[in-house]
């Protein structure tokens, strides 16, 4: 399998999803810890996206460090009546650097279709924030062969005007994947990533080239290495296993080796 990207700088995005309590900031501290080594993973960026109520006091936990903090998912709008919505400009004043829009989760449990996920990504853009656009196929998309059709069809409608390798990422995430400690073959992430490169290109010109494509499902202290290997994957989202530090460490470890 080819090395990857080498022009890109890998990230490794940690998504906490609906897990943490205040405790929960001892992982983040002892990541940012390990980020002070000297010499540790010190080609790689990393990120964690914990719940809403957990960036403020992660963000001041982590200051000056090289460990960066994300949001989950943001409403479109900058401000306004929308109980229980949080908007980017708000993640942004509590210490985000970026944000995560269209998850699968997201878009199955809320319904978030192509559409929405552009104007979160536009909000995030708006308010200085680098969106972290997720897509990807489900199991019986993957079986009738229409894998890159769909990924083709989010990226085109998710991806907001303007975004270039500063503002967005792109983190390809096999719905069938995720949670679940299935991943797909090497060969079958290099053709998704080789793929989504060429339709970033294409959609954004030469920007394209250097937009982090990140891989995500079930990425594991185990596999991150030979996935991170692949050609054309610039890190990776990791979901579960970026709840235990030690285990998010060995990721990062894994990816700047
Ligand atoms: C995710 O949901 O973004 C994810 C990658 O989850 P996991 O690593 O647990 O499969």
């Amino acid at each position: 399998m080819a090395a990857s990207t080498s022009r890109v700088r890998p990230l490794v995005a940690g998504n906490w999803k609906m897990n943490g309590l205040s405790a929960a900031l001892a992982e983040g501290r002892q990541v940012r810890d390990r980020l002070q080594e000297a010499g540790f993973a010190a080609g790689v960026d990393v990120m964690i996206c914990p719940p809403a109520t957990l960036v403020a006091a992660l963000a001041r936990e982590v200051a000056g460090s090289r460990l960066r903090v994300g949001a989950q998912d943001c409403h479109p709008a900058p401000s306004g009546a929308h109980t229980g919505d949080i908007a980017a400009e708000m993640h942004k004043d509590a210490g985000a650097t970026a944000v995560i829009v269209g998850h699968s989760e997201r878009r199955a449990e809320h319904g978030e279709r192509d559409r929405d996920v552009k104007a979160k990504a536009l909000a995030a853009h708006r308010a200085r924030l680098t969106a972290i656009v997720c897509i990807g196929e489900t199991a019986g998309e993957r079986r009738a062969g229409l894998t890159l059709q769909v990924v083709a069809r989010q990226l085109a409608a998710s991806l907001p005007e303007g975004a270039d390798a500063e503002n967005t990422i792109v983190a390809y995430e096999p719905i069938w994947a995720i949670g679940t400690g299935l991943t797909p073959s090497l060969q079958d992430v290099a053709d998704v990533h080789g793929f989504l490169r060429g339709t970033l290109v294409e959609q954004v010109g030469s920007a394209g080239d250097r937009i982090r494509l990140l891989y995500g499902g079930s990425v594991k202290p185990d596999n991150a290495r030979s996935l991170m290997g692949v050609s054309d994957v610039n890190g990776a989202l990791v979901g579960g296993a970026s709840l235990k530090a030690t285990d998010f460490i060995a990721i990062i470890a894994a990816c700047g080796a």
